[in-house]
């Protein structure tokens, strides 16, 4: 099969699939009640295994001590009360899976009537607990629970799923769905694991037992393969391995081009291990920390002690290096339960990022307070998402003037910090000159920048030839952007994945970015790009792609004046328009 490759790589292994469509509804058949007991305290065990798994692989992760999200889960599975409810269902002749869907459904309407937000909150853990013990029921493994080495399938997957699953554990991703700039696949961007999406009917032609190969840079998967396939592919492997090796020489390298102009790289994060994993690889600080799988990590929103503590955590690791923090980008695809956002038709153009903070004062002010805190222990910086007008951005520094009035008269100690935005609105990128005026730096998104210009879904395969890196509008906007900041002098960083794409490194220098964003596995070979690009070359190759008119003129320049380098995204060459 042939999908649409996302992450470079090879990888070799047996396949885990992750079956996540919701159980089905029919009633089961009762086998007694000894039986039934034993079937329900043996769910019980597994959940709570399932759950303390996932609360120290967060614990380590994310830096909380206590991993909230899932205490509270385990603390209703140890409940006497609740385990004897569904008991006494059983006992009365229901099969397990009824009498857990009836014992919760009715906690969950204890929860939902009650006059306390948090309480009432509660009721999402209640949907957690019944999907993950029917899930238990049916046989279903869980994604907490992957073997060794192996190359998960599904048809999507969320990122709270990819939260949970075993990173180190995942040699491969294939989706049957999934989009270039998902979240989902960003997180495998991070840990460098080789992504293939688009792969419609994967799942069944899938078998366990077999091996499948894939390569994340043609979108190649084969399944159960021949001897001579499979030694040719592991060939390949070796050689991939050794590239890497070769690169880590410049993990310690600073990225400067030959007629001296300085870049620097930083790496994109959403994890405190992450942050630390960034300096063993040469970032020279972060560019992007997405601050949503915090959030994500709790099953309510995360006190300001908490936060300041996983920022404070990562600003000391850091030292002087910078911490670009990004306020709660929270809609399109990364969805937090217990904020209760309504589901919306058009996500990614909804309720989204800085327009619920904007809503949500209180706990947008928590977030600010938590950094402006945190700032006193390194070189941390405040940014906020999506923003498109001036009206947005005004309203977003008055609420962080007002939370540091707030600290002063509370006798908090905080710092000072710069304050830039995101550029990943068409509207905030055609006012670039103006919001100059205003912020410390910008940072252009380029996945949510090229999902709106070209008004076409990042997460939605089928318009992913529409998704190109390469398109000259994008070059042309991205241009403008630089220019109103070099013009005002402020920091321009691109910390969307196009940053990192090999062959367009060369065009952003051109434009005089000060710095590029990039997923951690890639910084050394961002870097031996830049210490190999001449600025003055570059420029002559900015002139002449921005006067192309399609993604395949660029793309088709770009391979004939670069042999080394292939044309990084894998939409077919002259497809878009
Ligand atoms: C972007 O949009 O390019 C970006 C970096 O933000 P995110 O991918 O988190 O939306
Ligand atoms: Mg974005």
């Amino acid at each position: 099969m042939v999908g649409i490759g996302v992450v470079d790589g090879i990888a070799i292994q047996k396949v885990f699939i992750y079956d996540n469509a919701p159980c089905d509804e029919h009633q089961r058949e009762y086998l007694g009640a000894d039986k039934e007991t034993a079937r329900l305290f043996t769910a019980i065990e597994t959940a709570k295994d399932q759950l303390t798994r996932t609360a120290e692989k967060l614990a380590r992760e994310i830096g909380s001590d206590k991993a909230e999200i899932i205490e509270y889960q385990i603390n209703i599975l140890c409940d006497k009360v609740f385990t004897d409810k569904i008991l006494r269902n059983v006992e009365s002749g229901s099969a397990c899976e009824d009498a857990v869907k009836t014992t919760c459904t009715e906690y969950y309407e204890i929860f939902n009537n009650l006059d306390n937000d948090y309480l009432q909150q509660r009721k999402i853990d209640i949907i957690d607990i019944q999907v993950r013990l029917l899930d238990i029921l049916n046989g279903r493994k869980s994604i907490s629970a992957l073997g060794s080495s192996t190359i998960v399938a599904a048809e999507d997957l969320t990122p709270s799923q990819v939260a949970e699953m075993e990173l180190k554990s995942v040699k491969g991703i294939l989706l049957e769905k999934g989009g270039r700039s998902s979240h989902s696949v960003i997180i495998a961007q991070s840990f460098g694991i080789p992504c293939i999406i688009g792969l419609r009917g994967l799942l069944n032609k899938l078998d366990e037992c077999g091996t499948v190969i894939m390569d994340g840079k043609t979108g190649d998967v084969i399944i159960n393969p021949p001897a001579e396939l499979l030694a040719d592919y592991r060939g390949k492997l070796d050689r991939e391995t050794k590239n890497k090796k070769k690169l880590e020489a410049y993990i310690s390298k600073a990225p400067i081009t030959p007629d001296g102009v300085q870049i620097n790289v930083y790496a994109n994060i959403a994890s405190a291990a992450e942050a630390r994993m960034s300096l063993e690889n040469g970032g020279e600080g972060v560019g992007l920390f997405r601050t949503e799988l915090l959030y994500m990590g709790f099953s309510e929103t995360p006190s300001r002690e908490a936060q300041f503590k996983t920022y404070s955590r990562i600003a000391k690791d850091l030292g002087s290096k910078p911490l670009i923090i990004r306020t709660l980008d929270v809609g399109g695809d990364k969805e937090i339960a217990y904020l209760g956002i309504e589901k919306e038709a058009n996500p990614f153009l909804g309720y989204r990022a800085i327009r619920y903070c904007l809503d949500h004062e209180s706990l947008f002010k928590d977030q600010i307070a938590a950094v402006l805190q945190a700032a006193k222990y390194g070189n941390i910086k405040l940014m906020f998402p999506m923003i498109s007008t001036m009206d947005e951005l005004m309203k977003a520094k008055r609420l962080v003037n007002e939370t540091k009035a707030e600290l002063l008269s509370q006798g908090t100690e905080f710092a000072d910090i710069p304050i830039g935005m995101m550029m990943e609105a068409p509207a905030a990128a055609l006012m670039a000159d103006a919001f100059a005026q205003h912020v410390d730096f910008f940072s252009v998104g380029t996945n949510d920048l090229i999902q709106y210009l070209f008004a076409a879904d990042r997460n939605n395969d089928k318009v992913s030839h529409l998704n190109s890196y390469y398109h000259p509008a994008l070059f042309r906007c991205v241009n403008a952007i630089c220019t109103a900041a070099l013009k005002h002098e402020i920091e321009i960083d691109i910390c969307g994945h196009a940053g990192e794409a090999p062959d367009l490194i060369p065009i952003w220098i051109a434009m005089g970015i000060s710095g590029l964003s990039v997923s951690i596995p890639s910084i050394p070979l961002v870097k031996k790009i830049i210490c190999e690009t001449r600025a003055k070359d570059a420029r002559e190759l900015l002139d002449k792609v921005l006067q192309f008119n399609t993604s395949g003129e660029v793309k088709e320049y770009l391979n004939t004046i670069n042999g080394r380098m292939q044309a990084y995204d894998t939409g077919a060459i002259g497809s878009t328009q």
